[in-house]
């Protein structure tokens, strides 16, 4: 028996990165995979390929995360194509870095609407089926920088924090109908995401990390299968620091 046998998940942005980690975990341990991208084409159908694979239903859709009306009609295509959403995995996220002195609007409203919009689109989409099932996990990717701030990321950050209230509020608000909703907080992850980093600000991550390294997306994916799985069934509101550390 796996972890995931016959549940049926959605992550939000699983071309690459964390995202991809998670899926291939899920996949792994039983579930069914709806997955979204919002350019990265030729990967996304790679992955839905290899996920298919492991003798699992995969999928993947184009869909702007930052799109309330993308996100309905996403929700409602997955029904439609598995019968179901017992897990959503708020993933897909950017980083259009600066100094507040030097940051635009544009840069932050983009920010804001990718990273925490979104989050408020897929699970305002997919509460109605949860709410019919009295059963649901919901896992928000926040960030260690929502946690403590990051000079140079005030949007990052800002869409970050705004990610844990969210969490701790659905929380609340749908623990008497069975529906979880917990946020992860990675610490320095390698991926696309901190490729861009110069090697001074990466020493400088890896330098304040107790376990002396970066994370991979496996380690995150792992976090994620715990809450995701009826492992985790008596916690949430929580965020959960997956950071080697750093933060200790
Ligand atoms: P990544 O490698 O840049 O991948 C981002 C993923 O999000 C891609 O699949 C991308 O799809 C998708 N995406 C971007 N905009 C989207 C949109 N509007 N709608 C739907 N999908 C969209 O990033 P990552 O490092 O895996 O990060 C994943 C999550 O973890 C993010 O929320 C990030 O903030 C968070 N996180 C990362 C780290 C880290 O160190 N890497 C640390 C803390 C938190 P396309 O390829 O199609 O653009």
């Amino acid at each position: 028996m796996k972890l995931l046998d016959g549940k049926i998940a959605i992550i939000t942005g699983a071309s690459r990165g964390i995202g991809t980690g998670i899926a291939q975990v899920f996949a792994e341990q039983g579930a069914n995979v709806a997955f979204t991208y919002s350019s990265s084409e030729a990967p996304a159908l790679a992955l839905e390929k290899e996920l298919n694979a492991l003798g699992v239903k995969a999928k993947a859709y184009k869909s702007n995360a930052a799109s309330f009306e993308e996100s309905e009609k996403l929700v409602a295509q997955v029904l439609e194509d598995f019968g179901g959403i017992d897990i959503l995995v708020n993933n897909a996220g950017i980083t259009k870095d600066n100094l507040l002195m030097r940051m635009s609007e544009d840069d932050f409203d983009k920010v804001i609407e990718i990273n925490l919009k979104s989050v408020f689109n897929m699970t305002k989409a997919v509460q109605r089926t949860m709410l019919k099932q009295r059963k649901g996990s919901i896992i928000n990717m926040s960030s260690v920088v929502g946690v403590k701030g990051n000079a140079g990321q005030t949007n990052y950050a800002a869409s970050k924090a705004g990610m844990i209230g969210f969490t701790k509020s659905v929380a609340l608000e749908l623990g008497s109908r069975n529906i979880r909703c917990n946020a992860i907080a990675p610490g320095f992850i390698e991926t696309e995401m901190t490729e861009k980093l110069d090697e001074k600000t990466v020493q400088g991550w890896r330098d304040g990390i107790p376990l002396k390294r970066g994370g991979t997306p496996k380690d995150i994916a792992n976090a994620c299968l715990f809450f995701a799985s009826d492992l985790s069934d008596y916690v949430t509101g929580q965020v959960l620091n997956v950071d080697g550390g750093m933060l200790t």
